[in-house]
């Protein structure tokens, strides 16, 4: 069981928080799709035959990318991978790429999940985050995908801004709410290095992100999400019953995918491998027959670590058998004794032989799991 995640490197414009892989070039659209296109081709045996269960357009803006590109980009994916006969096909899409046409489009070609980049139903937050859309395009995009068929739908909400009151924040979760998703996926605001947001709070035109309030708004968001049937089962993830993403949980589950597209990651089960984080360079390399990438063999260690980060994120937790089963009882005893100070200040819970983060406990995550890693 496997993931195809194809990277589409452009946006119409840049939000003042992201430091995702993009560019506001559109020109290069068509040669990018070429060269995907190709880097399919070199790389159909990476998944050594695996099954693929889910594929994932991401981005950047994958919604700007014209149907017929996608349709070419999934033909090809199908005629050089095995998939399986109910594959989850995800495209993250911004409500102002969105329209009827467009929505039956990409259903006849082959979507069936769509994660919309929402983050806010205030006009005033969404001029703030440079988002290249409005509050009326959001809440029209999600009801023309119900009305064009798409039952799997996700919303993707920030909170953590600072203009954002905790008043606001309970508002923007029941819109999304009445709006009657599948997902919603909720994200802290982070300050990256080299971002607009990053220079605004440098020269004091913004002011910086408070911890307690995303604490606070953290803790708001489980409590009124699980109030009306989403189960937490990620950080930053809600389901409704039977309607987790299956892409990202294999992700959270180490099982392999293949990454396409300029500085997408890929794992092989022993090894990492990204691709070149430039959209001009990908092209030619592609164009000339060859792939710009970098990769790493992942020691037992590494493997263990990201185990550790990756599963304390999930509502399962860490199985501490499969530790001992996979890298050792050593390494069992060694993580029960480390972990030892959160359960007795109840940051994680331990149920028979998991390690479940607590709400309180979520809320250091990075840091927690960080402390438990292996040297
Ligand atoms: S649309 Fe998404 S990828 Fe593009 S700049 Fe905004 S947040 Fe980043």
């Amino acid at each position: 069981m496997a993931g195809i995640y194809i990277h589409v490197p452009f946006c119409k414009q840049a939000c003042n928080y992201c430091n995702f892989h993009f560019s506001t070039n559109l020109a290069l659209q068509n040669d990018f799709t070429v060269a995907l296109l190709k880097e399919i081709e070199l790389r159909k045996t990476y998944l050594n035959q695996e099954t693929v269960e889910t594929i994932y357009f991401g981005g950047g803006t994958p919604s700007l990318l014209s149907v017929s590109a996608i349709r070419d980009i999934l033909n090809s994916i199908y005629r050089n991978f095995s998939i399986s006969p109910d594959p989850e096909i995800s495209l993250e899409s911004n409500p102002d790429d969105m329209d009827p046409v467009r929505l039956t489009a990409w259903k006849d070609a082959g979507i069936n999940r769509l994660s919309i980049g929402v983050q806010s139903f205030y006009e005033a937050d969404l001029i703030w985050m440079n988002r290249a859309h409005d509050v009326r395009q959001a809440e029209m995009a999600v009801e023309q995908a119900s009305s064009a068929g798409f039952s799997n739908l996700s919303l993707d909400l920030i909170y953590g801004l600072p203009e954002l009151t905790n008043e606001k924040w309970y508002e923007n979760l029941r819109k999304a709410i009445s709006l009657n998703p599948a997902h919603i996926s909720c994200y802290a605001l982070t300050v990256e290095p080299k971002t607009a947001l990053f220079n605004m709070i440098q020269m004091k035109k913004t002011t910086d992100v408070q911890p307690e309030k995303q604490a606070d708004q953290f803790l708001i968001a489980i409590q009124e999400l699980e109030a009306v049937g989403f189960e937490h089962y990620e950080i930053s993830s809600f389901a409704k019953l039977g309607k987790r993403s299956r892409h990202n949980s294999a992700y959270w589950q180490s099982k392999k995918y293949l990454g396409l597209g300029p500085a997408a990651h890929s794992f092989n089960g022993t090894g990492r491998q990204w691709n070149i984080a430039n959209n001009v360079l990908y092209i030619k390399a592609l164009m000339e027959g060859q792939l710009k990438m970098e990769s790493e063999n992942l020691l037992p260690r590494d493997l263990l670590n990201e185990y550790i980060m990756t599963s304390l994120r999930t509502k399962e937790g860490l199985d501490l058998q499969k530790v001992s089963d996979q890298f050792g009882n050593e390494k069992k005893l060694s993580l029960e004794k480390s972990a030892k100070q959160y359960i007795q200040s109840k940051k994680i819970e331990r149920k028979k032989e998991k390690l479940i983060l607590t709400n309180s406990g979520k809320l250091f995550a990075d840091g927690i799991a960080a402390s438990l890693f292996f040297d």
